[in-house]
């Protein structure tokens, strides 16, 4: 914004507003003293803000001068009223704002900000012109770097009894809430909600797989209802990395919601496939954002801090809020040694932590886990010692498709030793030609061959990537070992490497697909033999150094089951915190904090939304028991057939099941059931056979008594009857 003197409606609005809560009328000078670093950060960037009391008949009115940054030569401040049309018309672009518009400064009676302030203020913005390409330094910041300039005590309470405008205590300030909607208690579906004031934004909306109990169940998301209730403060999503536990579930909660979302390039692109898949493509603001740089989320500030995960450009978030800095590292890991991308920002995290971190959310996944996690080169140099024993031999190497790293190392490692490369899987295509186009992934011309070319080449010419390291049924490489893949028929010649530790749940699967491989005399080659995968989570040691870099004030320990948030809790302690200032939270909990303290004030739905084709939270508890009853005992359907005239019956009762017996075999059984029905039926009298609900009842009971005796089954029965 470089219009001189032209105020945007939101800037307007927020200095209103302002307006408005400084005269509800407490001590007036105090309140304007904290909030001003608050509204610094609102209008860094865009304005110079400065405000004074103006005694006029007897009372104190608080005003506000705005003025248009960078065009000031001689300062002009524009004086800001309550009444919306006192707005000052737009100056064209470039010219002096108008003298007499507003009061230069000099005018001004009563400056609360110091002289002193100011004028570093300033110097602060000659320095900042000089350099052309600048990273704007995240707003709250600014003031407070400003203040311990003067002095260099740290800013803890009581500590600034030098300055005489520090004496006033430390105040509350206006409370951020952080309302976590997934992945606490729980793996995957990761939703965070920050809410300060009227603003509200959120971080990631994941999604989770579910488990064996839900049958036919696709996917599952966090229950949305307290961000639809809040629509209307919604400023937008922020996204951390590109993985489903943080992007799945958005496309759910984008139908209902639709607001501007802000990720880094990547992330963007993955999401934009997932818009499509969903057609909301085309619907949806998406802004790429790169680390080090910071949006704007009504009255709080969002930075993106770049780290190492196991996929490129993950981030992790300092949110700058009128009560403090959160920090919220997303998933992480300390990679000394990436592929690309560059070493996690620890000297940004470090900076916060210098300058004061209200709290701190970090991964818990790997809390359990002593030590480093090693550094994906170790797969590369891993890849290298296989690619040399599997000489002849074709290779298979199944991992993560958005483990793009990983697939680099294969490609270079193919690339070493004379090999072309070969993509199978739906996920591993999609995710390696965006990552191609996006510059991620550095292949030669002619390395990636088509499939159907792939038997022109020798097997020691080839390697295959695909997906399905988790053993999922449908991935190719369980039809790989099953069997039934088109193109891909498993042999003795094939050498298999399966680049992922099985995540809890799918060992068995995992399992399964290894057997079936081994069995059709491949040599297969995972995880706990040699070193083909490594972690995108931190373990203990790198989790101690987040603490001790960003010296948080609170920790709530985010990402992972009970287990793992207990157990980073238990570091936390071990680095030196205090057991009252550890949050261990649980979803739908409402923690807020108001830079003093730290606490649960209430509760917002959340949950499981259970996700079954396009139906998405239909499929309830109720459902779940049916299925698990079908899945269990199968069914058994009465037909019976009345003629409502004269409440005769007219034909049944005839027996259908599926999956409680077979029926040809159970001949007699089915007989003697239909007989009991029978006989039930006969002894009704013709006033029972009117009432349809009672009668269905007693069927289900006959049979069931009867069933269960028998064979200590209990089948689901379905009682219908037709009007004949
Ligand atoms: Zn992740
Ligand atoms: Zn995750």
């Amino acid at each position: 914004m470089s219009d001189a003197g032209r105020l945007s409606d939101t800037v307007l609005f927020r200095c209103r507003r302002f307006l408005s809560n400084l005269s509800k009328n407490r001590a007036v000078s105090d309140f304007f003293l904290s909030e001003i670093p608050q509204m610094d950060s609102l209008f860094q960037k865009e304005l110079d803000f400065f405000c004074y009391f103006a005694y006029t008949e007897s009372v104190w009115i608080p005003k506000i001068f705005v003025s248009a940054a960078g065009a000031d030569t001689e300062r002009e401040a524009y004086h800001l009223n309550r009444e919306p049309n006192r707005k000052q018309p737009a100056a064209p672009r470039g010219s002096k704002p108008q003298r007499g518009g507003g009061i230069p400064l000099s005018a001004i009676g009563r400056k609360i900000m110091p002289a002193e302030l100011v004028s570093e203020k300033l110097e602060k913005r000659e320095r900042k012109k000089t350099k052309t390409e600048a990273v704007q330094a995240p707003a709250v910041t600014k003031i407070v770097s400003a203040e311990s300039a003067q002095q260099p005590a740290p800013r803890t309470a009581g500590v600034q009894k030098a300055q005489p405008r520090n004496e006033r205590p430390v105040r509350a300030k206006t409370p951020v809430r952080i309302i976590p909607l997934g992945g606490l208690g729980e793996i995957g579906k990761n939703m965070t909600v920050i809410e300060c004031a009227n603003d509200m934004f959120i971080i990631d909306c994941g999604l989770a797989f579910p488990d064996a109990e839900m049958l036919g169940v696709d996917l599952v998301i966090p229950d949305f209802t307290y961000v639809e209730r809040n629509a209307d403060k919604l400023r937008g999503i922020v996204l951390t990395h590109g993985h489903e536990d943080h992007i799945g579930g958005l496309a759910y909660l984008l139908k209902k919601v639709n607001t501007p979302v802000y990720g880094t390039r990547l992330t963007l692109a993955l999401v934009e496939a997932k818009l499509k898949e969903h057609q909301l493509n085309g619907k949806v603001e998406l802004n790429i954002v790169q680390p080090r740089k910071t949006i704007r989320m009504g009255c709080m500030a969002v930075e993106l801090i770049h780290v190492n995960h196991s996929i490129p450009d993950a981030v992790g978030l300092a949110i700058h809020t009128p009560a403090g800095v959160l920090v919220h590292t997303g998933d992480f890991k300390v990679d000394y040694s990436p592929i690309d991308g560059g070493i996690i920002d620890l000297g940004r995290f470090g900076e916060l932590g210098s300058r004061g971190v209200l709290a701190l959310m970090a991964d818990s996944t790997n809390a359990e886990r002593p030590g480093y996690t090693p550094t994906e080169r170790k797969v590369g140099e891993s890849f290298d010692k296989l690619f040399a024993a599997a000489e002849g031999k074709r290779i298979i190497i199944a991992t993560f498709s958005s483990n793009i790293h990983r697939v680099q190392q294969i490609i270079d490692c193919a690339e070493k030793n004379g090999r072309k490369v070969a993509v199978f899987g739906r996920s591993m295509v999609n995710v390696i030609t965006i990552a191609r186009e996006l510059g991620y992934l550095t292949v030669k011309d002619g390395t990636i061959i088509d499939i159907e070319l792939m038997n022109r080449y020798s097997a020691d010419r080839i390697v295959l990537i695909t997906t399905g390291s988790q053993g999922e049924p449908m991935s190719a490489l369980t039809r790989m070992a099953m069997g039934d893949h088109k193109k891909v028929n498993i042999t003795p010649q094939d050498f298999i490497i399966i680049s992922a530790t099985p995540i809890p749940g799918n060992e068995k699967y995992v399992t399964r697909v290894v057997n079936e491989l081994m069995k059709s005399g491949a040599h297969v080659v995972y995880e706990r033999m040699y070193e083909v995968h490594v972690s995108g989570h931190a373990c203990q040691e790198e989790l101690k150094l987040m603490l001790a870099l960003t010296k948080p004030k609170y920790f709530i320990p985010v990402h992972g089951e009970y287990k793992h948030l207990k157990k980073h809790a238990e570091l936390a302690l071990e680095t030196g915190m205090q057991r009252d200032h550890i949050l261990i939270g649980q979803i739908g909990d409402i923690i807020e904090t108001n830079g003093i303290d730290m606490k649960i004030t209430g509760q917002a739905p959340a949950g499981r939304v259970l996700v079954d084709g396009l139906g998405v939270g239909d499929v309830g508890s109720i459902v779940l028991r049916d299925r698990k009853h079908l899945a269990q005992d199968g069914l058994i359907i009465i037909v019976l057939g009345i003629n409502r005239g004269d409440n005769v019956i007219v034909s049944g009762p005839e027996l259908i099941s599926r999956g409680f017996v077979y029926v040809r075999e159970s001949e007699e059984l089915m007989e003697e059931a239909r007989n009991r029905l029978t006989d039930a039926l006969e002894r009704c009298a013709p006033h029972e056979l009117r009432d349809w609900n009672a009668l269905k009842g007693r069927m289900r009971d006959v049979l069931s008594d009867y069933i269960f005796e028998t064979t200590k089954r209990s089948p689901m029965i379905l009682p219908i009857i037709m009007e004949v």
